[in-house]
């Protein structure tokens, strides 16, 4: 007989079905035992005879079982509405347990009092089994789906870029990993793909996406990981309303389609201008919702017009990314890189910045000139960003695009208070992998000596 899962069962009245689980709840009334049996579709009842099925002794919570037994309906006054199958219940006949388990860290009950996190961090796998973590998971994976397709529809094809990489300023520090055959010499992990996005354009591919992994060694927040995802996409003969068009259909119809009980505030987004954002509510975030208490409403927002440069250090960098193309002529911004705009945009939902992006700088002499006023001298400019210039050499589409922090909007959209809770396998905010352990100094001296590293113990801490 095949397994049929616990959300079949409920067609399968009166018939004799297979079902596998694990055991979520034991309620014994002496001559009968109830288990509730939990599969990735939901919980069944399971009604046992003790006397015929002595190793019913040997469950606990969460013991995977595997049952055989007759599905009947469940007398009126029995019937649970709250779960899919509380119309029926199983009578089992045959009880296997397929894995014993020891009593487990943690109540997987939803309403239990907060459970600490480094516990649900190191048992990961035993958190992922909670509805909550389940439910978020799932439409993190529907959201993707939903994209993939929107983005695909719209003539946008996904490519891979690479993770070995070389720098590229999206302002954190760099992750690094150091190469063994040209010792001394390091990739670094990419904090964004855009240099290759925009590589792809000159490439001849006018819409790009990707669903791509960043990284940057910067502090973890509860809206922050050091290793996240972004939905970035470029396009090539755009200009920025264009981008901001897509990416609001984009939007409007993800929340129709996989988020139905969320309304959204105003429709198309409002376009708020930088400075009126900082004037009126003093943050290039503004949340925009009536009701701050009302979880199902979304307040979308594009903030526009922002400066292209902030004064850093003495000198200047880049409000966005030095790519971004200043509402300027090279000449002006030389000359007063501080009054200058930019083609720069943010998506921003109920407070949050999601998404991000620009119009680029598409002609070297306007890049040359954004390099020199963040202060870089030929010879790094040249180290850092020739490829690029010179790819602009030969013939480069205008071109913009965005990323969105793919985590965030769904910490927004499930209504989670930490990233956390929308990632599968989370760090810490030390950057600590609780349940593997990571990052570790179990590094072998061969390892090392085979990259030239040498660690200086006097430097840690
Ligand atoms: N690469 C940028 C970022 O990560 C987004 C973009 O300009 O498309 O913020």
């Amino acid at each position: 007989m095949n397994r049929i899962s616990n959300e079949k069962a409920v067609s399968f009245s009166g018939k004799k079905v297979k079902l596998a689980g694990w055991v979520s709840s034991i309620r014994s009334h002496g001559k009968i035992v109830f288990l509730d049996i939990r599969d990735e579709t939901g919980i069944i009842q399971a009604v046992v005879n003790p006397e015929k099925l002595k190793m019913i002794s040997d469950i606990k919570n969460e013991t995977v079982v595997e049952v055989v037994g007759e599905i009947k309906k469940r007398p009126e006054k029995m019937v649970n509405p709250e779960i899919k199958t509380g119309s029926v219940e199983i009578g089992v006949s045959k009880l296997k347990i397929l894995s014993d388990t020891e009593t487990i860290p943690f109540e997987l009950d939803e309403t239990q009092k907060k459970i600490n996190e480094e516990v649900r961090m190191k048992y990961r796998y035993i958190d992922l089994r909670r509805e909550r973590m389940q439910r978020n998971l799932r439409k993190r994976h529907e959201s993707t789906q939903f994209l993939r397709n929107f983005l695909s529809e719209n003539g946008f094809i996904g490519i891979e870029t690479p993770i070995l990489t070389k720098s590229t300023p999206e302002g954190a520090r760099d992750f690094l990993v150091p190469s063994r055959k040209i010792p001394g010499s390091f990739y670094a992990l990419p904090q964004s793909p855009q240099q290759y996005k925009q590589l792809l354009m000159v490439g001849g591919f006018e819409k790009y996406f990707q669903f791509a992994r960043c990284f940057r060694d910067e502090d973890v927040r509860a809206d922050r990981q050091a290793e996240f995802t972004q939905l970035d996409i470029e396009m090539s003969f755009v200009d920025r309303d264009d981008v901001l068009k897509l990416v609001e259909e984009m939007y409007i119809e993800l929340v129709e389609n996989v988020f139905p009980n969320k309304s959204i505030k105003e429709k198309p987004f409002p376009k708020i201008s930088y400075d009126e954002a900082i004037s009126r509510w003093n943050s290039d975030r503004p949340d925009l919702r009536k009701d701050k208490d009302n979880p199902d409403e979304l307040a979308f927002a594009f903030i526009v017009d922002f400066p292209m440069f902030e004064k850093f250090d003495g000198g200047f960098r880049a409000e966005h990314h030095p790519f971004t193309k200043p509402k300027a002529t090279p000449k002006e911004i030389r000359k007063n890189p501080e009054k200058i705009k930019s083609f720069q945009y943010d998506l921003v939902l109920n407070g949050a910045e999601i998404g991000g992006g620009s119009i680029r700088a598409h002609k070297p002499d306007m890049l040359k000139a954004i390099f020199e006023v963040l202060g870089h001298k030929e010879e790094e400019i040249e180290n850092k960003f020739g490829h690029l210039l010179e790819a602009f050499n030969y013939g480069v589409p205008p071109h913009g695009g965005m990323a969105f922090g793919f985590d965030r909007l769904l910490m927004v959209l499930l209504e989670e208070e930490s990233i956390r809770d929308v990632i599968a396998f989370p760090k810490t905010g030390d950057g600590r992998g609780l349940m593997m352990n990571t990052p570790s100094a179990d590094i072998s001296p061969d390892q090392l000596k085979e990259l030239s590293i040498k660690i200086d113990h006097e430097s840690e801490n």
